[in-house]
């Protein structure tokens, strides 16, 4: 094997093993490209939150197993979440074509050594490429929460949490190559360390990563409204390195509902925990998940929704409509609510989101902020503030890695636009 291609559905862990995979390949030879047809190796990192990113899948494994038909290649290996639940419909679809099932429960090192047998290459010498200027770093994986509508854990396990020690390791190596900002990741991020004995685990780990030369910025996600402590919240803001955002997916602002969800919390401690990060952190962007239509959600139900959005006027919201997922107890419920009314509920909230994202945009202009730069195209460069808003700066002369200072000029609901000093 020659080429191959990596094809990544789904969360920031996904993105973070789809890295490896990659830095993988690379030490053992084999060259990246673009197409799947240039490709002899094709890799499938899937997702199975929701049943459209599943479709998704099928139908490439569907294509890749034509080009292999007509071919001979490529073949392809599927991991992540589908490769744990549904090895057998990927090998129906795919046939032959499909070369190797990974379950997504397995650790990155046994996949890797999986896939180090299945190329046929025996000594590979890990040559780490050289970092972009953020970089993921998951610390727990798995998650134990069970809420009914979600299939991580079963796709994903039970919580394992890295040692402290293997993160900081980590994230040293990563400021030496010329990171700057670290995201740290866990399904449930609150829980980090519990399962190998330490307590107050992951704010522990916050104070030691802040004090890393180098690391310039630290986001986390995603933090458990249930498992959020204001006693952490004070803590984190003894940190000068983390940034003012908190992503806390709500889901629902109905209390029923949230108790079919199993969240463990009620929209009265949701809007408490929120309200008390405003006052701690004035400055902080609030983004959230939220699902429509989760089964038996009444009209009046979905209102109480829609009204804790107009209340806490989230910076953005990443809203689903809800999916069945197969294994799960809400696909399973009674109630099951048509896709028209789920899709109406959707467009409503997207629409309110969209006025209150274009006005706290907006509320930038004139301000100054600060920008990481990312990349640096034509006439143009692109980086993020410390609230997460994705900011176009007008000019060039700057680097990628380089901190900016950016007058906002303009805004649009995704984007502020600026000038540097
Ligand atoms: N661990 C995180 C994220 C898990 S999955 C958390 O607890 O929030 C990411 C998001 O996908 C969830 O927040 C939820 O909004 C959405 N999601 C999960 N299962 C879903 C389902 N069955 N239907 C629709 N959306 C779903
Ligand atoms: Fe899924 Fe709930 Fe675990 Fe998040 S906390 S991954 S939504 S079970």
């Amino acid at each position: 094997m020659k080429t191959f291609k990596i094809v990544t559905y789904g969360c920031q862990i996904n993105e973070y093993e789809s890295e490896k995979f990659r830095e993988f390949l690379i030490s053992a030879g084999l060259k990246e490209v673009k197409e799947e047809r240039d490709a002899d190796l094709v890799l499938l990192n899937s997702c199975a939150v929701r049943e459209k990113s599943e479709l998704k899948l099928i139908s490439r494994i569907g294509y890749i197993r034509k080009l292999f038909n007509k071919y001979g290649k490529p073949l392809s290996v599927v991991t992540g979440c589908v490769a744990t639940v549904k090895e057998r419909e990927i090998r129906r679809v795919g046939q032959k074509s499909v070369g190797l099932v990974m379950k997504g429960t397995r650790s990155l090192k046994e996949r890797i050594n999986e896939l180090k047998e299945f190329i046929g290459i025996e000594n590979v010498v890990l040559k780490p490429e050289v970092k972009g200027v953020f970089a993921y770093v998951p610390i727990i994986f798995g998650c134990n929460n069970f809420c009914t509508y979600c299939i991580v854990p079963f796709t994903k396990g039970r919580e394992r949490s890295r040692t402290k020690e293997e993160i900081l390791n980590e994230i040293r190596t990563l400021a030496e190559n010329g990171t700057k900002e670290v995201v740290l990741l866990g399904q449930n991020i609150n829980h980090y360390g519990r399962d190998i004995g330490y307590k107050d685990g992951f704010i522990e780990l916050l104070e030691a990563v802040d004090k890393i030369s180098g690391i310039e910025r630290i986001r986390y996600l995603t933090p458990h409204p249930a498992d959020f402590t204001f006693q952490d919240i004070e803590r984190m803001r003894e940190l000068e390195k983390l940034c003012p955002h908190f992503h806390l997916p709500v889901q629902s602002g109905n209390n029923r509902i949230l108790k079919l969800m199993k969240r463990g919390y009620t929209r009265e401690q949701y809007v408490s925990l929120v309200n008390h990060i405003k006052n701690l952190f004035p400055e902080a962007s609030i983004t959230t998940d939220i699902i429509v239509g989760f089964p038996t959600e009444t009209d009046d139900e979905y209102l109480d929704t829609k009204r804790l959005v107009e209340e806490v006027k989230f910076d953005k919201i990443f809203l689903a409509k809800f999916s069945p997922r197969p294994g799960t107890v809400a696909a399973k419920m009674e109630g099951q609510i048509p896709e028209e009314i789920k899709k109406l509920r959707q467009n409503e909230l997207l629409s309110i989101e969209n006025t209150i994202s274009l006005k706290k945009n907006r509320s930038y202009i004139g301000k100054y902020t600060e920008v990481l730069v990312e990349t640096v195209k034509e006439g143009e460069m692109l980086g993020r503030n410390p609230q997460d808003k994705l900011v176009i700066i007008k000019g060039e002369g700057k680097h990628v890695g380089e901190f900016v200072r950016v007058k906002i000029t303009d805004a649009d609901m995704m984007h502020l636009r600026g000038v540097y000093e």
